[in-house]
């Protein structure tokens, strides 16, 4: 059984006051969900978030972590700064980062190996844009990004990843990949892994979904067979949302 996760990331939102009260709205519910739930607030409150989490099922995770290991490096957080506040969950590849941070696959892979060496799990983000999807190179992208990044990794270490996919053209736009869309994806990433590794890694690893994830939708991408879950964004930030999108499986 792979499992089942939802994980919210806060991106560059919320104050204090308003990230403590997202925390408490999510805490007083967490007893009705089942599957693992991750949250990615702003650096600035990881580690008071892990603290008021202490006795909770949600693990903490950061939205992004340096490439190096440590140094002279200004305004850059390390993994292993990460784990020794406890942080269990890296993003990775986010197309935010990749698009307006210009990360390059070099350094993604840097980011994975440093948070692999600090027992951190990476989500890596994978997906492609609109203009690739209309003119149809979105496997190839895909493609790409899975084996110029992951598939560098040796099997153990990629035994420990996440996979998120999401589409470009629907993160924070409303407009939601069908769940026929989003399945083929998974499925698509699945077969590559097989290809590359074998058919019980394939089968181990969680792939969930991101892109305008709600509650009105989550049933229905949650329900198909290769999507275990969902990197969710906007409706991370209200707690009555997310949790119902976690009671969605
Ligand atoms: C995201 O940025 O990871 C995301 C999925 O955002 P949204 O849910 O707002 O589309």
């Amino acid at each position: 059984m792979r499992e089942k996760i939802v994980a919210g990331n806060w991106k560059m939102n919320t104050n204090w006051p308003e990230a403590k009260e997202l925390v408490s709205g999510i805490l007083s519910q967490e007893n009705r969900i089942s599957c693992s739930l991750i949250i990615f607030p702003p650096y600035t409150y990881l580690q008071k978030i892990s603290d008021l989490l202490s006795n909770s099922k949600v693990k903490v995770g950061a939205q992004n972590c340096s490439e190096h290991e440590k140094g002279a490096f200004t305004g850059e957080v390390s993994s292993s700064m990460l784990k020794s506040i406890g942080m269990s969950h890296c993003l990775i590849g986010h197309s935010e980062r990749r698009e307006y941070f210009n990360e390059s696959d070099e350094q993604l892979l840097l980011k994975i190996k440093n948070c692999l060496n600090n027992n951190i799990t990476p989500i890596f983000c994978c997906g492609e844009k609109l203009a690739e999807r209309e003119n149809n190179s979105h496997f190839e992208v895909i493609k790409n990004q899975v084996s110029k990044v992951l598939f560098q990794l040796n099997e153990d270490d990629f035994k420990k990843i996440i996979i998120a996919y999401e589409p470009v053209w629907a993160i924070g736009t409303g407009k939601t990949a069908t769940a026929e869309q989003a399945q083929e994806i998974h499925h698509y990433i699945r077969t590559l892994i097989k290809e590359k590794y074998s058919e019980d890694i394939s089968n181990q690893i969680s792939i969930l979904y991101g892109g305008s994830c709600k509650p009105s939708n989550a049933k229905e991408l949650f329900a198909q067979a290769d999507i275990d879950g969902g990197l969710i964004g906007g409706a991370s930030l209200i707690a009555n949302d997310f949790i119902q999108i976690a009671e969605s499986f």
